[in-house]
């Protein structure tokens, strides 16, 4: 996986390398898809949503361009495989998500494999987590219309924020920002593929609130 999807298609960054190399992808995903859980695609992990590609994982990541003191938000935590390869890359990891069983099974698995610095927040993350901000990196791991306005002010001083987003003919793109003083400059933007970025939270039952 690393050397074939993750090299070859440009990720460089050493520390992301060994990061992929050393979290069980296996591990996030339900276990009738263990043996397909290094295909170069995204998986469904129930509740409709999908653990992400190993690329899109990676290169996320590398975007980020973390050194190990940083503490990261992620909103959308599903498998909790994102927050697992961001916990050997930063100091702490804060991350969301709306659906109470994904969040309490991706808790379960990274705590079993002693992701100790990562916290693990049931609720709707559509606006953040205002109360653990600042952030030094904050990923969106769903698609939103646009971006959300709440976030950039969470973001420490040169920080990167990554969020998808839909554009007006229906794809998807990535764009990566960064906080420069009261100025955010986007960075970069590359298409992609996500699931929606969706408001309230969701039970056992996929009863929304
Ligand atoms: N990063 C994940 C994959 C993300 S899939 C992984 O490594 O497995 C996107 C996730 O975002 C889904 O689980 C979905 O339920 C969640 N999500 C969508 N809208 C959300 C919101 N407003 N707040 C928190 N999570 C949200």
């Amino acid at each position: 996986m690393v050397r074939e999807q993750l090299q070859a298609e440009g990720i460089t960054d050493p520390a992301v390398l060994a990061a992929m190399a050393d979290v069980p992808r296996h591990r996030f995903v339900p276990r009738v898809l263990e043996h397909r859980a290094y295909e170069a695609c995204a998986l469904p992990i129930g509740y409709g949503q999908t653990i992400s590609q190993p690329f899109m994982v990676g290169l996320m990541t590398a975007l980020l361009h973390l050194r190990g003191h940083e503490r990261v938000l992620e909103i959308g935590t599903g498998s909790g495989y994102q927050a697992a390869v961001l916990s050997r890359l930063a100091r702490e990891v804060v991350t969301i998500e709306r659906v109470a069983p994904l969040a309490r099974r991706a808790a379960e698995t990274l705590a079993t494999l002693g992701c100790a610095n990562v916290l693990v927040l049931p609720a709707d993350g559509a606006e953040g987590v205002p109360d653990h901000a600042p952030y030094d990196g904050i990923m969106v791991t769903a698609c939103a219309p646009a971006l959300p306005e709440s976030l950039p002010p969470q973001l420490g001083e040169g920080g990167f924020l990554l969020v998808p987003v839909t554009t007006p003919d229906g794809e998807q793109v990535l764009y990566r920002y960064r906080r420069q003083g009261e100025r955010l400059e986007v960075a970069e933007s590359v298409p992609c593929r996500f699931v929606a970025l969706r408001r309230g939270t969701e039970d056992d039952d996929g009863a929304a609130a």
